[in-house]
């Protein structure tokens, strides 16, 4: 562990909390967006956890999660560094979106460039600044719009201390996650540094389950890491997924679902049907494996196409 971190050019030595924003750039209004940074040093050698979440902009369970455990005083590590950051996309936390103003989604834009578009360089400031310090981290999420995740992390499992670090967290579903091209999860592996990706509920909507799921998980990371004394154990070990598929709807119409997040379906299990609104046409749909439904669709109006069901085996 370093003796001194340097993040946004304030010193921040063992046993302190400071809280410092990343200026990134203006509002074409000229207001300052900046990105608050939390960092809670403890007097003890020990890792460096990062917790960040709102890379989606309009993804707030996880600025929930980190927003209690602010609030509740559970980020002073016994030993080590924990650097918080409640809202990395505060574009997208403004407008209610995924992406930042240009379009451009910021977890498909690391590294990022200095000179890129606004993702490009939120993702490079964040990659300068925060991340040379970091061992591991959380990276919160949740399902896109009406697409509910079921409390599940995501890591490459291959890797075996993403495996223990997932078993540690022990969320309900860990699946394994094969790395996205431009994701802050490919690029910090590339440096040698583990980012497990927590997914729950869908966007704009509180999911107070996985938020309290999300704490819960957190808080034994950090026991598994030695950052805290004590944690709430996992009323069962986390279900390994190595394998996961998606239900796309080949008609449009209205959409029910016969099963719920989190259940259990037998390969070609009735799982809902499409409707057209008249009463006219009426599509049986069947589960295209067995396992368990990890994300589901809650808009009941879909189009061709639309992922209805997400199975993970
Ligand atoms: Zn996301």
């Amino acid at each position: 562990m370093p003796e001194t971190i340097k993040i946004n050019g304030v010193s921040i030595d063992r046993g302190e909390k400071v809280l410092t924003k990343l200026v990134i750039s203006k509002l074409p209004s000229g207001t300052v967006i900046d990105i608050p940074v939390y960092v809670f040093r403890s007097v003890h050698d020990g890792p460096v956890l990062l917790l960040m979440a709102g890379m989606h902009g309009d993804e707030v369970n996880g600025t929930e999660i980190i927003r209690r455990m602010l609030t509740k005083k559970m980020l002073y590590p016994l030993k080590g560094t924990i650097i918080a950051v409640p809202v990395l996309n505060i574009y997208g936390f403004l407008n209610f979106s995924r992406d930042v103003p240009d379009g451009k989604d910021v977890n498909r834009s690391f590294p990022g460039n200095k000179e890129g578009s606004l993702a490009s360089r939120v993702a490079h400031r964040f990659m300068k600044e925060v991340m040379p310090y970091v061992d591991y981290g959380v990276d919160f999420h949740t399902g896109g719009s009406s697409r509910g995740n079921y409390p599940q992390i995501r890591c490459v499992l291959s890797d075996t201390r993403n495996q223990e670090l997932a078993e540690a967290f022990a969320a309900p579903f860990t699946l394994n996650a094969p790395f996205r091209q431009g994701s802050l999860r490919k690029e910090a592996a590339k440096l040698g540094k583990r980012i497990l990706v927590y997914e729950t509920g869908e966007s704009l909507r509180f999911d107070e389950r996985g938020i309290k799921v999300g704490i819960e998980g957190t808080c034994r990371l950090l026991h598994h890491l030695g950052m805290s004394t004590s944690c709430t154990p996992a009323s069962e070990p986390t279900t390994v997924c190595m394998k996961d598929i998606w239900l796309r709807a080949k008609n449009a119409g209205l959409f029910r679902s016969l099963v719920k997040e989190g259940e259990y379906v037998k390969k070609n299990q009735n799982i809902g049907s499409i409707t057209d609104p008249y009463g006219e046409m009426d599509v049986r749909l069947n589960a295209p494996a067995a396992g368990y439904v990890v994300g589901l669709n809650n808009m009941p109006v879909v189009n061709q196409g639309d992922a209805l069901l997400h199975i993970a085996f």
